[in-house]
Formats: C-alpha cells, structure tokens, sequence
C-alpha cells in the first residue's frame, strides 16, 4: 500500500509517502524518514509498510513511540491515526490505490496534490450561483422572445395550410363527380377567407341510365284525363315539366275554348254568330 506521513514538528510541516518496505525513523541521518528533534533517538521506531497494512514499531526508543495517549511496542495504523515520535508528531494516511479509500484522506488537512481539486471545486460552487442567476433572466428573455416570434409566424407570415376549392358529387350515389380543392399556405389571420364549397349533381353512370316516364294530357276545358303516355329518356334528360300535358278531351269542348262566340247549353252549344239562326239557333254537336 501506499502511505503518507504528515509530519508536524519543529521544523514545520512536511509531507512524506512511501511505498511497501520498512521505514526507518529517528534522529540519525541515516534513517529514511530524518527528524530533527532531539527527544527522539537515533532509531526510533520502525514502519513496515505491506500491501494491506502498515506496522509502526517501537525500537526501543528512550521517549517511547505513541498513539493518542498510549505508549506502543508494535501496532498497526489505521487511517488517520496520530503517533508521536519524540516531539514529532505524524498523522498517518493510507493513500488508496481505489476511490473509495480515498475519501478519509481528503478530510485531512490538504496534501499537496490534492490541492487543484479543492481549488476546482471552489471554483465551480462560487461560479455556479452567478451562472444561475442569469442563465435564469436570460431564459425568460429566450422564451419572451420565442412567442413573440411564434405569435408574428401564426398570424402574419403565410405558413397557415388551408384548403378551398369545390367538391361535386353525385346525389344519387355519393360518388365524387369532381374536385377542384386545394392546399395553400396563408397567414393565420386569413384562413376563415378559404373553406371547401359542396354540391351536388349527377355523375355519368347514374345520368346514362334510360328511366321511363310518363306524359298525362288532361282536357284544357274541363280537367279531364285524356290519355297517358310513356316515354323513355336518359336519366338526366328526364324532362321533369312534361308530365301533364294539355289537350281537348272532344270538339266540343275545343269550340267552347277556341271561340267565344259559342255559347255552352248543356248537351248543345250555340253558336252566337251564326246568321241563319241569330240567337238560340242550336247547333248539334256529334
Ligand atoms: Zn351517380
Ligand atoms: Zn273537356
């Protein structure tokens, strides 16, 4: 494992790591970690740094090697344990090879390389609120300004689709006879101007079809029906004011319409004018 010693002393503080290995720490200068103070001894106390542990052991200093308040010959140190060698005091750190050992070690007082990150962070948690407050204005600005435009682009400019034109269909079977519709854009405020107009006719089959029918002459005097008559004609040339016709049921009810110089006596008729016979000359009819 990989540790780090911060050391506290009379010279300041220092920071030392040290890989796996044994660590030698005293007054000597042949020790791998040197401290200046005269209550330590030349050897002092020993690390064993393995891969999952780290032993600090007392070399049967004069002072004595402690943590927190107790005098030790040999124990392990945990993350964050405080010994002291001499005068020297050293807070012990286990620097993990994995993230999530990491953390205890960023509780403790700022090691170097630490140092950008905390910065970092600094940095983002005073920039953020300024970048809210006016990312938050410039939003209401942005969505202003989006209706604004979509209100300009609904009613004035011509995106609007509409349809108009004339749909003709056949009244007799609902087939469409034709259609002239169309789509175009126009601004909103135009659409009501556009709509599809419908009516209806007759379409080529239904129109083609023979029908029959029938003719009726009634008497143009007296009302009578006279006769019928049936015709043929295609559908849609079905004369539709030909079904009564008129006539003269017999000729004496023609003399009557035709002349007013006839005179309607019941079973006879007189004629007015006649000379031979002046008034009441009777004329009989067939
Ligand atoms: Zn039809
Ligand atoms: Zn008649």
């Amino acid at each position: 494992m990989k540790v780090r010693l911060i050391e506290r002393g009379s010279g300041g503080q220092k920071v030392h790591e040290f890989g796996d290995g044994e660590i030698l720490i005293g007054r000597g200068s042949d020790n791998q970690l040197n401290i200046e103070d005269s209550a330590a001894s030349r050897r002092h106390a020993q690390l064993t740094i393995a891969e999952n542990s780290c032993q600090l052991r007392d070399l049967g200093s004069s002072n004595g090697t402690f943590i927190g308040q107790e005098r030790i010959t040999n124990r392990e140190l945990k993350n964050g344990d405080v010994f002291l060698v001499g005068r020297t005091k050293f807070e012990f750190q286990s620097v993990a090879q994995s993230a999530s050992t990491r953390h205890p070690v960023s509780d403790a007082p700022p090691p170097l390389g630490s140092e950008p990150q905390v910065g970092q962070q600094a940095d983002v948690s005073k920039g953020k609120p300024n970048g809210r407050r006016s990312s938050s204005s410039t939003w209401l600005y942005a969505i202003f300004s989006v209706v604004i435009i979509g209100a300009i682009f609904i009613f004035f400019i011509p995106a609007y689709p509409v349809q108009s034109g004339t749909v003709l269909s056949c009244s007799l079977c609902n087939r469409e006879i034709s259609n002239t519709v169309t789509t175009q854009h126009v601004p909103f405020i135009e659409r009501s101007n556009y709509s599809i107009s419908r009516s209806t006719g007759m379409c080529n089959e239904c129109g083609t079809q023979p029908v029959n029918y029938s003719i009726r002459y009634h008497c143009k005097r007296c009302g009578k029906l006279i006769g019928t008559e049936v015709k043929t004609a295609l559908r849609r040339e079905t004369p539709t004011d030909q079904d009564r016709k008129e006539g003269y049921c017999d000729d004496r009810c023609r003399a009557l319409d035709e002349s007013d110089h006839f005179i309607d006596k019941g079973t006879q008729i007189l004629d007015k004018l006649s000379p031979t016979s002046g008034l009441g000359n009777l004329i009989q009819l067939p």
